[in-house]
């Protein structure tokens, strides 16, 4: 740091001081992990100072031989960890990725027929007058994906999103009741619907899904089944989701990030069956920018790091130790939506403490425990104040933590959310921003878990 520190201190003393937040706090954030020293030193180097648009052995600069290798190495790990037949290292970021995956099925389902009804080569080949009708007819697709409220990703068809003016959408929920997935419901809205692409995956679903049964719904209406893997990839490398829990053998197209529970850069990759690849391919240029060779190599690392076998030990105790905190807050009587979890997820419903999800993240916060607010099924408080807060385990389960740590968590969220009071706002109405912790509290919960 003290080379940074020469030329620009703010940047270093930031880059010290997330350090030491992060070392002071308890890293609950389902959707963050600490990626090892092998994987940070492999982005800080001069890989990060190469041009490559295009892709391996086919690109539009000269002098990418070690890039090529880069990319090999790291869609090959990726291959291999997650058996799919074709893997994309290229993506920036899981938003990236799923803009190529949607891309790609475009290219593959509406523009290669079309071109081939035309009986052109090249998109540019076609008329004015063809070209308007093929735009049209990419602008007329339809795809359906799992509600932001059940746990979707904003990327799955949202209105305000790309995907949501991308695409016709429509989405699907949870049982009202037991606010699990129905599949019978998810098979309802797809004959109606008769959807281009069936997205499956979510960002806060505490639950693990069948694609068997999302392949065989995919199938009966004609669609491409897409599988975001965000959130629960370090699972499946870690072989806890396998079977018809495992999307890639059942998924046309995968996308997932590399940061979260398969602990590597951040970052995103595309995994395909062989019909899909070609056009995957392209997703440089035609959808993202010159490839990040610096990521893709920590990517590589991060991949090669998840086909030891201690990774599937680390990704066991993923899925043990959210269990380990579900038990421990259902014991001191919160609720949970969908009552527990099976994979790395705990979506606690704090509206049983009287708080928004605002509030109680707020107040976590300032006792050392960073979380973040997330909707629960048709969520009263919406989206921005929420009355949810999702924990995950990927974090400290890489620092050791087990099933005891857990428990122990589960007692000082529910003891600081006991001790947490909605504050009136100046027109005297309980607001759902500001609120109150009992004093000693957060220097109490902050000693307690230095201790863990
Ligand atoms: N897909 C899912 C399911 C996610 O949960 C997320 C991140 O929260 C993303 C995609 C987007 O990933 P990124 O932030 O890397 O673009």
């Amino acid at each position: 740091l003290s080379v940074i520190e020469s030329v620009e201190p703010r940047i270093a003393a930031a880059t010290r001081a997330e350090l030491s937040d992060q070392r002071a706090s308890l890293k609950l954030i389902a959707s963050e992990n600490y990626a090892s020293p092998a994987v940070l030193l492999t982005m800080g180097t001069w890989l990060s100072d190469k041009y490559a648009e295009g892709t391996i052995g086919h690109r539009f600069y000269a002098g990418c031989q070690n890039v090529d290798t880069v990319e090999t190495v790291a869609a090959e790990h990726a291959r291999e960890l997650f058996g799919a037949e074709y893997a994309y290292a290229q993506p920036h970021s899981g938003i990236d990725a799923n803009l190529v995956a949607f891309w790609a099925i475009l290219a593959h389902r509406i523009e290669q027929p079309a071109l081939a009804e035309y009986g052109v080569k090249g998109i540019n080949d076609l008329s004015e007058e063809d070209w308007e009708t093929l735009r049209q007819r990419f602008g007329n697709q339809r795809a359906l994906g799992m509600s932001l409220d059940a746990g979707g990703h904003l990327t799955h068809g949202f209105r305000p999103n790309i995907s949501g003016k991308m695409f016709h959408q429509r989405s699907y929920g949870t049982d009202p009741e037991t606010q699990l997935l129905d599949y019978d419901a998810v098979r309802r809205a797809a004959q109606e619907f008769k959807p281009l692409i069936l997205i499956a995956g979510y960002s806060a679903y505490p639950r693990r899904i069948n694609f068997a049964k999302m392949r065989e719904i995919a199938d009966e209406v004609g669609a491409t089944l897409m599988v975001d893997m965000a959130h629960f990839a370090g699972l499946v490398a870690g072989k806890v989701f396998t079977g018809d829990e495992d999307p890639v053998p059942h998924a046309h197209v995968v996308t997932t990030t590399t940061h979260k529970s398969l602990r590597g850069p951040r970052g995103g990759l595309v995994l395909a069956t062989k019909e899909y690849a070609g056009s995957v391919d392209r997703g440089c240029p035609m959808v993202l920018g010159g490839p990040l060779s610096h990521v893709m190599a920590a990517k590589a690392v991060a991949l090669a790091e998840a086909r030891r076998p201690e990774f599937q030990t680390y990704a066991q105790n993923v899925a043990d130790n959210a269990k380990s905190l579900a038990e421990g807050f259902l014991t001191r009587g919160a609720r949970l939506v969908t009552g527990g979890t099976d994979n790395h997820i705990v979506l606690l419903d704090v509206s049983g403490f009287g708080l928004t999800g605002r509030q109680a993240e707020s107040a976590l916060l300032d006792a050392g425990i960073v979380t973040n607010r997330n909707s629960v099924p048709n969520d009263p408080n919406g989206a921005w104040y929420t009355s949810g807060i999702r924990f995950g385990t990927p974090a400290l389960t890489t620092r050791g933590f087990g099933a005891a740590e857990f428990d122990r968590i589960a007692e000082l969220v529910v003891d600081v959310l006991k001790q947490t009071t909605p504050t009136a706002t100046a027109a005297g109405a309980p607001g759902k921003a500001k609120y109150s912790l009992a004093d000693g509290v957060a220097d109490a919960t902050k000693a307690a878990s230095a201790e863990l």
